[in-house]
């Protein structure tokens, strides 16, 4: 049985045309500039969101810390949603290596900040004080299900940043599928932040790579941030050009994407005991839990799915699971996941026999 692997969009493969692309990539040394597809994807990915210049990562982790580091100094704090990315996901690298403050805030459903508190959050000029820098944003929203934020919040939030001497920073890890998903151009989620960080390696399916885009000032003393970190590559033309052909050919298929996470969560509905919120699922993230009555627990679904129909998803919870469709995964894939689910979800041991079992191992 082929598997099914509804754990994330990282687990992409990369396409065909991109295992031809990247044979036959052009490729020089990359920190003496030379690389001649990896300066073409960082051009792409520039013009793309709008932006300058383009640098060419390791990871969105990567993307992100280097942005972070070169936007910021030690003794320095950046504000951030409680549950973001940059926040809660990445080994505490502006901490750890850049000596800056998360000040981690409360987001709403969608993943937004609130204005106000955003506002009060910026420090007085006082020596007591971390020195408030930065405001990292985040679309779409992983913890909120990839919830796709609108331009008129960044705006809102640019306002708050140029009353007081703010760079905004952007993980857009999944931007493409926020773009997509609201029928809009990358760069009008972009136009208000002053760097932004992609991923090539998500959805949009390249092997491996993430690119950050700002002013070209800012990407010349970003490169040496790469390079200080250890990101400096060499040949990478070979893995530039897999992320071209992401750019140039995955994009606007994220919109399959988004329509399976909506089978998917219309047809989770549809089972008993399940509790899912279709409405919520814009991009191509679909959270969803058991109810206690069912009397099953996420780790015993999971092993279910696994061994009886090599189908893979990650739990979040004791009961809950988030499920990611990507171009390995289509319609077909969707409904047999959601009729062995709906199988496994009717054979389960009756809460009766459960207590009975329990009373015997006593
Ligand atoms: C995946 C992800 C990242 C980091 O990307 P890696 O390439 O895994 O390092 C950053 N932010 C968000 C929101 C992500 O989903």
């Amino acid at each position: 049985m082929d598997k099914i692997d509804f754990r994330s969009d990282t687990i992409t493969w990369p396409t065909p045309a991109m295992r031809e692309a990247m044979a036959v990539a052009l490729v020089g040394d990359d920190v003496y500039g030379e690389d001649p597809t990896v300066n073409q994807l960082e051009t792409l990915a520039a013009s793309m969101v709008g932006q300058e210049a383009g640098l060419f990562v390791v990871s969105g982790t990567m993307g992100n810390l280097t942005a972070i580091l070169t936007h910021a100094n030690r003794g320095d704090e950046a504000i951030v949603g409680e549950d973001a990315h940059t926040y809660c996901y990445e080994a505490g690298g502006m901490a750890v290596l850049g000596g800056i403050t998360p000040r981690p805030l409360p987001t709403d459903d969608c993943g937004r900040l609130d204005a106000g508190q955003v506002e009060t959050a910026v420090r007085p000029d006082d020596p007591h004080f971390p020195h408030t820098r930065l405001l990292l944003l985040e679309n779409s929203y992983g913890a909120k299900q990839g919830y796709p934020l609108s331009p008129d919040y960044f705006a809102t939030m640019r306002a708050i940043a140029d009353r007081h001497q703010l760079l905004i920073h952007l993980d857009g890890a999944r931007l493409f599928n926020a773009a997509v998903a609201q029928s809009l151009p990358a760069s009008e989620l972009t136009k208000h932040v002053d760097s932004v960080t992609f991923c090539l390696s998500k959805g949009l399916s390249a092997p491996v790579g993430s690119v950050l885009c700002g002013t070209a000032e800012f990407i010349a003393r970003a490169r040496r941030t790469r390079k200080l970190i250890g990101g400096g590559m060499r040949q990478a033309g070979v893995l530039a050009a897999a992320g071209i052909v992401a750019l140039t050919q995955m994009v606007e298929r994220l919109a399959d994407d988004h329509r399976h996470a909506q089978q998917l969560a219309q047809g989770l509905q549809q089972i008993p005991g399940i509790r899912v919120n279709p409405a919520a699922v814009r991009t191509n993230m679909v959270f969803f839990s058991l109810s206690e009555e069912l009397g099953i627990m996420a780790d015993e679904v999971a092993t279910a799915l696994r061994q009886q129909a090599n189908i893979w998803l990650d739990k979040i919870g004791p009961q809950s699971f988030r499920a990611v469709t990507h171009y390995w995964v289509g319609s077909d894939e969707v409904a047999r996941f959601l009729e062995m689910l709906g199988a496994i979800i009717d054979e389960r041991p009756s809460v009766d026999r459960r207590q009975t079992t329990e009373v015997d191992n006593r």
